[in-house]
């Protein structure tokens, strides 16, 4: 969702930026570290300086730098209280630029200063930055976020999409149209990255007969470095320049030279630039070619090629996020051979051996599997969660065809979230004042045991506060849109303007992949309007999400979703919001009450957003599937165990209205005298201990640190039991 032309008030002054007050110089700085955007102090200056203006530009502290008055900083520069507080943020921010007090610099002293490349098709850092377009980029950026708080010397590696994800909207037929989300380059916190020699490129890689050049930008996230590259450039030739200009657009043919300009580049550009990792994590499949280039390298240095093989294996760590085999990259070694040709060459083996890395059994000789290859690349292997462990156990078993499932050497590191990304201000306030100031740094299980003794008045009345502002939000993008003509007047209720904030609301926000079923809950749509429409205990449901361009199934779902939000019956409490991102996220799972989850069992292979929804005191009702096999413990929410032949899901549907009718809706509307619900509110703190004591970024990355990072550094004698070639 990008900031349009129309959010911005028009000034004569608008373009030129005015220089800021000599006393307010660093806000500059600080709007170009992406860490402002989890530090509260920070967030609340940028607020403090135009509320309006920062709603209005979506929390784009560049922007708001450049659209806000000068007087109005003239003045704030004049207050000494305002100062005080800038004052304060510069200082946590230049502490920002030393690890020395780091979980990694205490734990990993003779670790310091060895960086991990951190490789991943996507990130998504902020709102702001919209090269991401769901989870597995969300994850990416809460990953280096964290690492950054933990003090890892992590150096992350992407793509540059100049034309961002797309913009969502939805018609009045509900089918979804996409739009160009292109961005303003000097809107977000980026910068050129200069080349070798005053070339505005620093590397070049050849594919299809040509060679491309590469240029690279620097995005601070907080200590770590993300390096995104771009090959937007006059030297390259017009077909190649918009090669990576949109992010999972084309066919095949353009996301294998995504990847391999990902992989290829990525890793001379870190040599270009001095970097020499002494680690490095291949994060989904797509960013694999990373690991055969430090092959070819190797072998361009004259190792052979199978002890190039081994010396890459021994320092790579893979993780694999997808839980059916047709979610694998997979490409004809044709086009392999077309895209990557001659590197062989160098390597001193014929094409085949090379190819060969991309074998996968299952998939057959004439294809290139990109699992495969970071599998054989790789001494390290993991899945998302614990079942999604098992999951890729029994997908990767015909690389080891002698061996039993159980035995396949895969493990499993649970995805968390960055806390200080998705807990929102006032929940924090609130454990400030119960836990005392530095909860935010401890995953000590005692200590989050305490949320349990958080005062019910105190917690509901900062949840009705978040809801609040989910509400008041909801109605006011439908008036902007209204106004806009984007929305015609039959479609205002859909837009949520009649959702209640004393209802029980119920979230649903995600990829509208077909998998994730949000059409289960309109399996009897009698039931349903029941449930919805009883005037003593009603229940809402907010629907929000994109379906992928190319997905014509998924945007069936997401219209028949659409039509029922429209439908009298439900009267306007089932709402559809438009153009899900990481700003919707927040407000969504900090403002429902309860968050939903009906994925096909086993194909979420984690999920995160029932995690976010957690911190911020939102229970999750959820099939057994991904995090929540661990995450739900009967005190937390709610759980519809899977049953193994419900592929219609007649009967998860029957499972989830009984539940909601049984239990969620008594629980919800059980209060005492004060209107409180004491029972619910048990529930709440329950999902704030679980998701903070075992699903943040801090304790994913810690582990990926202790089980992988770490010994692949040191280049531990683990055994090394490579698949089959
Ligand atoms: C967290 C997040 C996701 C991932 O959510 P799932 O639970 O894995 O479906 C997708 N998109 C955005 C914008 C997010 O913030």
């Amino acid at each position: 969702m990008s900031v349009t032309a129309t959010a911005i008030p028009s000034s004569p002054a608008d373009d030129a930026a005015h220089p800021l007050p000599p006393r307010l110089l660093g806000l500059t700085h600080l709007a170009n570290n992406i860490a402002w955007s989890w530090n509260r102090d920070a967030r609340n200056l940028f607020r403090e300086i135009d509320e309006t203006l920062w709603q209005q530009l979506q929390h784009n502290p560049i922007l708001l730098l450049r659209y806000v008055p000068a007087e109005r900083l003239a003045t704030l520069a004049a207050n000494p209280e305002f100062c005080a507080r800038y004052d304060r943020v510069m200082r946590w921010l230049a502490a920002e630029h030393n690890d020395e007090h780091t979980w990694y610099a205490q734990t990993y002293p003779e670790l310091r200063g060895k960086p991990v490349a951190y490789f991943c098709a996507e990130f998504g850092f902020h709102n702001s930055v919209p090269i991401y377009s769901g989870g597995l980029g969300v994850l990416a950026g809460d990953h280096c976020k964290s690492a950054s708080d933990l003090g890892v010397p992590l150096v992350g590696m992407g793509i540059f999409y100049r034309d961002g994800y797309f913009d969502q909207r939805v018609g009045p037929d509900g089918w979804q149209t996409d739009s160009p989300d292109s961005f303003d380059l000097t809107s977000v916190p980026i910068q050129p990255v200069p080349g070798i020699g005053g070339e505005p490129y620093l590397t070049s890689v050849r594919t299809f007969g040509r060679d491309v050049y590469i240029r690279v930008w620097r995005m601070m996230v907080g200590r770590v470095p993300v390096y995104l590259l771009d090959s937007d450039l006059e030297e390259n030739h017009q077909d190649d320049r918009p090669l990576l200009s949109k992010l999972y657009a084309g066919g095949p043919a353009l996301r294998l030279r995504q990847e391999w300009l990902l992989g290829v580049g990525g890793v001379r550009v870190l040599q270009a630039l001095g970097i020499a990792p002494a680690a490095w994590h291949a994060n989904e499949g797509h960013a694999g070619f990373m690991l055969l280039e430090r092959v070819r390298a190797l072998c361009a240095d004259g190792v052979p090629f199978d002890d190039a093989v081994k010396q890459v294996r021994a320092s790579s760590v893979f993780t694999t996020h997808t839980p059916v085999p047709a979610g694998h990259d997979q490409f004809s070694v044709e086009q392999v051979q077309e895209c990557a040709g001659p590197i062989w060459e160098e390597m001193g083996v014929p094409a085949e051996k090379v190819l060969q890395i991309g074998f996968h059994p299952s998939a057959g000789r004439g294809v290139f599997h990109m699992t495969a290859a970071c599998i054989r690349l790789s001494r390290r292997v993991n899945g998302v969660s614990e079942r999604h462990g098992a999951v890729s156990r029994v997908l990767c078993n015909p690389l080891w065809p002698d061996r039993k499932a159980d035995d396949v050497p895969v493990g499993h590191i649970t995805n968390g979230v960055h806390l200080a990304t998705w807990m929102a201000n006032p929940i924090m306030q609130l454990l400030d004042e119960h836990l005392g100031t530095v909860w935010g740094a401890e995953r000590d299980r005692t200590m989050w045991e305490r949320v349990l003794t958080l005062d019910d008045e105190k917690l509901w009345g900062t949840h009705l506060r978040l809801k609040h502002v989910l509400m008041r939000l909801v109605r006011e993008k439908a008036r902007q849109n209204y106004r806009k003509g984007m929305l015609q007047s039959p479609q205002l209720v859909g837009a949520g303007t009649l959702l209640d904030p004393h209802a029980l609301t119920i979230g649903f926000a995600r990829r509208f992949a077909t998998y994730k079923r949000a059409n289960l809950l309109f399996r009897d749509v009698e039931r349903l309007r029941k449930l919805v429409t009883n005037s003593a205990r009603p229940v809402q449901f907010v629907f929000s999400g994109k379906a992928h361009p190319a997905d014509t199934p998924g945007k069936q779902v997401l219209q028949s979703v659409y039509q029922f939000t429209r439908d009298p019956q439900f009267e306007g409490r089932i709402a559809f919001i438009e153009d899900y991102g990481m700003h919707l996220a927040h407000l969504l799972v900090q403002g429902v009450d309860l968050w939903m989850n009906l994925p096909r069992v086993p194909l979420e292979a984690s999920g995160t957003s029932g995690m976010k929804a957690g911190l911020n005191g939102v229970p999750q009702l959820s099939t057994i599937d991904g995090w929540w096999e661990e995450g739900y413990d009967g005190t937390n929410g709610w759980a519809i165990e899977p049953e193994v032949d419900d592929d219609i899901g007649d009967r998860t549907a029957d499972r989830l209205y009984t539940l909601l009718e049984e239990q969620i809706v008594p629980a919800f509307y059980d209060r005492d005298d004060e209107d409180v619900p004491t029972r619910w509110l048990a529930t709440m703190k329950n999902a704030i201990r679980v998701a903070g004591t075992q699903f943040t970024g801090r304790r994913m990355v810690e582990q990926y640190v202790r089980a992988y990072y770490a010994p692949a550094i040191l280049g531990d004698a683990l055994q090394d039991d490579p698949p089959v070639s």
